[in-house]
């Protein structure tokens, strides 16, 4: 996947393309996302633009440095992940050495998956790594809740949430999103608004994409005013933009998905 075919975060790609561009690429990225993304796609997208010589900021997908990340051989990228429930101390210990090697290209650039899983001491080891980078290094670490990360690793990382994407679960999540939108306009009682969103309910691990989307459709209706959109008072709109955004805090706090999604069913209006 090349940074251009990633759907539903464009603001997010330009932005990190833009800056690419310009060479002005930071040592350490905290991507967040619900556990549906693929996050480390997402991530090896973005070290394509960040390496690409032909299309930089993009990835053409077609030179060597593409098609090596593409395959998972590129010689300069290193993944982390878990062990069993965590990534441990020595994990951490070992990526440090790893990257004191010099890169056979531009730049050593580790992927950490389940950033949120270190243990505390290997996000503390890792500390000493984001406070004195070796030239050239980016971190990219990939989490589902950096609530669980310290403040201290939180500091020293630039920070994206990722929204919901995927070649057809995009399109189909908004579809979703955008019926639910019409059931609430039309005043369609709870039980109808349930019946909606029943595959949402029956996996909470979409329950952030469909924020997600939900929150696209009340703000393309804000950016572009179309025949529907008329239909709707702008300061219902707001309001219920800013209902889902509290959804998502309540499940950041610990709230059950299912629970909090229903509970914003109930009160969000047409
Ligand atoms: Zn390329």
């Amino acid at each position: 996947m090349s940074f251009g075919q990633i759907q539903g975060n464009e603001k997010l790609v330009n932005r990190l393309s833009e800056a690419i561009k310009k060479g002005n690429v930071s040592h350490a990225y905290i991507f967040e996302g619900e556990a549906v993304l693929d996050k480390k796609a997402f991530a090896e997208a973005f070290v394509k633009a960040v390496l690409c010589e032909e299309e930089p900021g993009i990835g053409c997908g077609r030179c060597a440095s593409c098609r090596k990340i593409e395959h998972g051989n590129y010689e300069d990228l290193i993944y982390v992940q878990a062990d069993g429930s965590s990534i441990k101390d020595e994990a951490i210990e070992k990526l440090q050495e790893r990257l004191k090697t010099k890169p056979y290209g531009p730049r050593n650039i580790a992927v950490i998956s389940d950033a949120d899983t270190m243990t505390l001491r290997a996000q503390n080891r890792l500390l000493k790594t984001l406070e004195e980078p070796a030239e050239g290094t980016i971190l990219i670490l990939l989490s589902e809740n950096i609530e669980n990360l310290t403040q201290t690793i939180l500091s020293r990382c630039v920070k994206f949430r990722l929204n919901y994407f995927g070649q057809e679960s995009y399109e189909g999540m908004m579809e979703t999103a955008r019926a639910v939108a019409d059931l609430l306009l039309e005043g369609q009682p709870f039980y109808k608004r349930k019946e909606a969103i029943s595959e949402i309910m029956k996996d909470a691990g979409k329950t952030g994409a469909f924020l997600d989307a939900l929150e696209r459709v009340y703000r393309d209706l804000l950016i572009e005013p179309s025949e529907k959109g008329r239909l709707y008072k702008k300061s219902q709109i707001y309001k219920n933009v800013s209902m889902i955004e509290q959804t998502r805090r309540q499940i950041q706090r610990g709230v059950a998905k299912s629970y909090a999604l229903k509970d914003l069913m109930i009160k969000i209006g047409g």
